[in-house]
């Protein structure tokens, strides 16, 4: 009996292993974890990392950079600020994260994190850009499964079970989960 292979496409769920570097090749990321995610445009993870492995099986093994406009943005320098320390908690420390909305923009605007870059007497510099904004980065790319998604997953727009997203299936407040999806990859990178 010949063995099917399911090739990558929409609606198939991708288990692949990277590594993450930069255009330099200094390891960013060396994905202990494999991603899991649903193919075909949900954003579970970047658009160039899809269309690299579309129609691809498992066994493929690639490498892919990626431009910054691609990934996590341009560096944006109006996403830093300055803050009297005294409206931080303390201890602080640089490398320290906050969630804040940018003074500046309408209420509305999505809440970014903020990381603690310096620290001074009495003075913090918080820079709102993701930390890999402005990289352009390198994964080498390494598909170990590919499945079929179940209707379940197609409908909530990510993978279930092992490293996928766990969540209560009480689907009257799947609502305030869905509000993070988009971060799935990017919280696996920063940690
Ligand atoms: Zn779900």
């Amino acid at each position: 009996m010949k063995e099917f292979t399911m090739k990558i496409a929409k609606n198939t769920v991708v288990t692949v292993k990277y590594k993450l570097s930069d255009a330099q090749g200094n390891l960013i990321e060396d994905g202990r974890e494999p991603m899991v995610y649903l193919h075909g445009g949900y954003e579970n993870t970047l658009p160039k990392i899809e269309e690299a492995l579309d129609g691809k099986e498992a066994g493929y093994e690639t490498m892919i950079q990626v431009e910054p406009q691609d990934a996590f943005g341009e560096y944006d320098p109006s996403l830093v600020k300055i803050e009297p320390r005294n409206r931080l908690p303390a201890p602080l420390e640089i490398g320290m994260q906050f969630e804040g909305t940018p003074d500046d923009v309408d209420s509305d605007e999505e809440a970014l994190i903020f990381t603690v870059t310096d620290i001074a007497d009495d003075k913090v510099v918080l820079d709102g850009n993701h930390p890999l904004a402005g990289i352009a980065l390198r994964f080498s790319l390494n598909v170990t499964e590919v499945r079929a998604a179940t209707d379940e997953e197609i409908v909530h727009e990510h993978v279930h079970g092992p490293n996928g997203h766990h969540h209560a299936h009480d689907d009257m407040d799947d609502e305030d989960d869905e509000s993070s999806e988009g971060d799935e990859f990017r919280t696996h990178l920063i940690h």
